[in-house]
């Protein structure tokens, strides 16, 4: 079964309450190597996200996705909102304004999100960000899409490689971002923007399989 925008909306939803469930968490991974704020940044803004879907539900996955870009954008703040916000702005644009999403547009549309999140950050795989746990996810979701699953597969597979995206920061040195200014005192702790990706893909996947 394709994954409509009531799907979508069913998914902001459960990703804006694992952030929220998470968000002290999210500060203590961001508090190790950061400024301890990543777990209120990205609580934030999912929440103005679910509250503008509330007030103004559009009607098609990329409509959707590229309001979610637009309230990131202007809420989260640090340099997790225009990252987050590009890879979603992304992600709309590969979706254009299909009504209902198989598993390839699924895959798909991860995928631009990470070259949105590498275009803008400038990470590559190893630098102890959000794209050690996007680019697994992205290469497991389009082999679960290869294989001919639909959405929630391609979402569980993709949730459940960048979860052990996550773990594989933790002995890294981070060469990007704020952890980055810790050099080598950043290893050992896993990266917060990576837990946070890797939380919101479960919830993905859980609220479309639902
Ligand atoms: P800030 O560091 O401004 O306080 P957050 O704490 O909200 O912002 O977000 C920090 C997260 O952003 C990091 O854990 C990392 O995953 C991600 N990040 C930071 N810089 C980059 C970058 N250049 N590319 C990809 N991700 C990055
Ligand atoms: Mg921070
Ligand atoms: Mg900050």
């Amino acid at each position: 079964m394709g994954c409509t925008a009531h799907d979508v909306i069913t998914a902001l939803r459960a990703g804006a309450a694992v952030v929220a469930e998470h968000r002290d968490e999210l500060n203590q991974l961001d508090r190790a190597i950061g400024d301890a704020d990543h777990g209120e940044n990205m609580d934030r803004g999912f929440r103005a996200v679910v509250s503008k879907v509330d007030t103004a539900a559009p009607e098609t996955p990329g409509a959707l996705l590229k309001l979610t870009a637009t309230v990131l954008i202007s809420t989260v703040g640090g340099a997790s909102g225009p990252l987050y916000g590009t890879a979603f702005l992304r992600a709309a644009a590969a979706l254009g304004d299909t009504a209902e999403l198989d598993g390839a547009a699924v895959a798909k549309a991860l995928q631009a999100g990470m070259e949105g999140v590498v275009a803008r950050g400038r990470a590559v795989i190893g630098d102890k960000t959000m794209v050690d746990a996007l680019s697994p996810a992205v290469e497991a979701a389009r082999t679960a899409a290869e294989s001919g699953n639909g959405p929630a597969k391609v979402l569980a597979a993709a949730a459940e490689a960048a979860h052990r995206g996550v773990q594989a920061t933790e002995p890294l040195v981070a060469r990007k971002g704020r952890a980055s200014y810790l050099g080598e005192r950043s290893a050992g702790h896993i990266d917060p923007g990576a837990r946070s990706t890797a939380l919101l893909l479960s919830a993905f996947a859980d609220a479309v399989r639902s």
